[in-house]
């Protein structure tokens, strides 16, 4: 007859034993302090009338601009087709007077209007008119 093991729980007793450190309960900071939110202002609500067909032109110059297609919204350079415009022909006919020559302003395109185009769907963009 062999004497009866001890309790393997003794060690985990003896364990429960030890002492506890001391724990610190730290309470956790109150934030209390609220920050200013900033006002978000609400945007209005957008009247998109879809009905309307005409669009703002944007401002463009008398060279290629690089601008935002307002038909495939992309950035892109502009492609300038210059145009005889009203201006144009008030020129060649004032050279014409003075000149007695009046092709001198169809020659040149300082005095034609500047037409904007999107060189990647070829819309319309805006134009510069001399006058
Ligand atoms: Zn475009």
């Amino acid at each position: 007859m062999t004497a009866p093991s001890p309790p393997p729980e003794y060690d985990d007793l003896k364990r429960h034993d030890m002492p506890i450190p001391n724990a610190v309960y730290h309470p956790p900071p109150q934030q209390q302090q609220q920050m200013p939110q900033p006002q978000q202002p609400t945007a209005p609500p957008q009247n998109v009338q879809v009905a309307a067909v005409f669009q703002v032109l944007p401002h463009v110059g008398r060279d290629s601009t690089t601008i935002v297609c307002p038909m495939c919204k992309a950035t892109v350079s502009t492609q300038v087709r210059y145009t005889n415009g009203t201006f144009t022909y008030v020129m060649s006919f004032l050279c014409g007077l003075f000149f007695l020559c009046c092709c001198i302003p169809l020659c040149f395109n300082g005095f034609k209007d500047a037409h904007h185009y999107c060189p990647k769907c070829n819309a319309f963009i805006g134009k510069d008119k001399r006058m």
